[in-house]
C-alpha cells in the first residue's frame, strides 16, 4: 500500500518490468515524483510482501520515478507537469524565500524544476538568487529562462532596467503574468513554483485562470493577522478551483546561531492551527534563523548557503511533503475524470 496514496502499489501502476527466474524475483516501482518521502519505506514494504511469499530468492527493487502530468486542452505552459503556486496574505511573510528553497530542494531529488517570478509589484527572485543584472536571452520566439543552481528562472525583474518603474493596471498584469507563462522556453519540466505577489489581487486570479495548476501553497507567520489574511487567500483559490495543497509557517520560531535550538517567539496561530482550521496538510515550519536573511542578502538559497541548519533540514522535509501532495491530487484526479 501507498502511505499516502492509500492505495496499493500494482493498481496504481507503479510495478514495472516485473520478471521471476529460479525464485529470484525483480522488478521497478516507478514513483510519481524523484522528491517522494516514502520511497524507502515503499520500498522495504515491498520487499517485506515479496519475501513473505514461499520460494522467493533474492529480491531486488529498482526505484525510479516519472512525474505524471494533467492534460488540459489551451494549456500554456505544455511541457510542464506540475504548476505550483505559492501565495500569502501579506508581503514579508517570507514567501519568496520559502519559493527559492522548496525549488532548490526539489532539484536536489533530481526532478526538473523552474522558478517563475510572478510577484510583478516586487520581483525578489533575481538578487535573492544573485543575478539582479542577468539578462534573458531569446530565440525569434522566446525568451531563455536563465539558469541557476540546477533551476530554470523567470522574472519580470530580468526584463525591466533598473529603477523602471511599472504603474499597474489589471489587465496589465494579466498580460505579464501571461507572457511569463506562455513566452518562456521552460521546456520539460516536472514542477514550475511561482512566486505570487501578496495578498488577493490580480496576479492570483490570472494564473488560476490562465495555467493548469496543480495547487497553491499558502505561507503564514505565527502573527494572528498574517493567519487571518491568509484565510483569504485560501477563499479567493478555492472559489478559482485550485486546491489548497498545505500551510507553510515561516519565522515560527528563532534558531539559535551557536546551538541551532529553537524557541518559539510568537503567541498567534500556528500554521498548524491554520492548516486545521481551514482543513489542509501542514507541510512544515522555517524558524526564524540569522543564516535565512543573510544567505538571501547574499544571493544564495540558505538551503545551500547554510545546508545543514534547521532551515534547511525542514526546507527538505517539506520539499518532500509538496511533492507527495502534488502526486495525490494528480491521482486523485485521474481517478475522478477531472
Ligand atoms: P515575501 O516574499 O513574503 O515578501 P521574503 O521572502 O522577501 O518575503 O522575506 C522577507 C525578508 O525576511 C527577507 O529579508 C528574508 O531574507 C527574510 N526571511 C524570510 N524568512 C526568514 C527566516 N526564516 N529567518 C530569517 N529571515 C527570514
Amino acid at each position: 500500500m501507498d502511505p499516502d496514496l492509500r492505495r496499493d502499489i500494482v493498481s496504481l501502476g507503479f510495478v514495472k518490468n516485473l520478471v521471476l527466474e529460479n525464485g529470484n524475483v525483480s522488478l521497478t516501482i516507478e514513483l510519481t515524483t524523484p522528491a517522494c518521502p516514502v520511497r524507502d519505506e515503499l520500498q522495504s514494504l515491498a520487499k517485506e510482501a515479496i519475501r513473505a511469499m514461499p520460494g522467493v530468492g533474492e529480491i531486488n527493487i529498482e526505484m525510479t520515478a516519472q512525474v505524471r502530468k494533467r492534460e488540459e486542452p489551451g494549456d500554456l505552459i505544455p511541457g510542464v507537469k506540475h504548476a505550483i503556486a505559492i501565495a500569502s496574505g501579506k508581503g514579508g511573510v517570507g514567501k519568496s524565500t520559502v519559493t527559492i528553497n522548496l525549488a532548490v530542494a526539489l532539484a536536489e531529488t533530481g526532478a526538473r524544476v523552474g522558478l517563475m517570478d510572478a510577484d510583478v509589484y516586487g520581483p525578489s527572485i533575481p538578487m535573492m538568487m544573485g543575478i539582479p543584472d542577468e539578462r534573458p536571452l531569446t530565440t525569434s520566439s522566446k525568451i531563455l529562462p536563465i539558469e541557476r543552481y540546477g533551476l530554470k528562472m523567470m522574472s519580470l525583474g530580468f526584463l525591466l532596467e533598473e529603477g523602471q518603474a511599472v504603474l499597474w493596471r489589471g489587465p496589465m498584469v494579466a498580460g505579464t503574468v501571461k507572457q511569463l507563462l506562455a513566452d518562456v522556453d521552460w521546456g520539460e519540466l516536472d514542477y514550475l513554483l511561482v512566486d505570487l505577489p501578496p495578498g488577493t489581487g490580480d496576479a492570483p486570479m490570472s494564473l488560476a485562470q490562465l495555467a493548469p495548476l496543480t495547487g497553491v501553497v499558502i505561507v503564514t507567520t505565527p502573527h494572528h493577522v498574517a493567519a487571518n489574511i491568509a484565510g483569504k487567500s485560501v477563499h479567493l483559490f478555492r472559489r478559482l478551483n485550485s486546491p489548497i495543497m498545505g500551510v507553510v509557517e515561516n519565522m515560527a520560531g528563532f534558531a539559535c546561531p551557536n546551538c541551532g535550538e529553537v524557541t518559539r517567539i510568537f503567541a498567534g496561530m500556528t500554521g498548524e492551527e491554520l492548516a486545521v482550521k481551514i482543513g489542509v496538510p501542514f507541510l512544515g515550519s522555517v524558524p526564524l534563523d540569522p543564516m535565512v536573511s543573510k544567505a538571501s542578502e547574499e544571493g544564495v538559497p540558505s538551503i545551500l548557503a547554510y545546508p545543514d541548519r534547521p532551515q534547511a533540514v525542514e526546507f527538505r522535509a517539506m520539499a518532500g511533503r509538496l511533492a507527495a501532495q502534488a502526486s495525490i491530487i494528480a491521482m486523485s484526479r485521474a481517478t475522478v475524470g477531472v
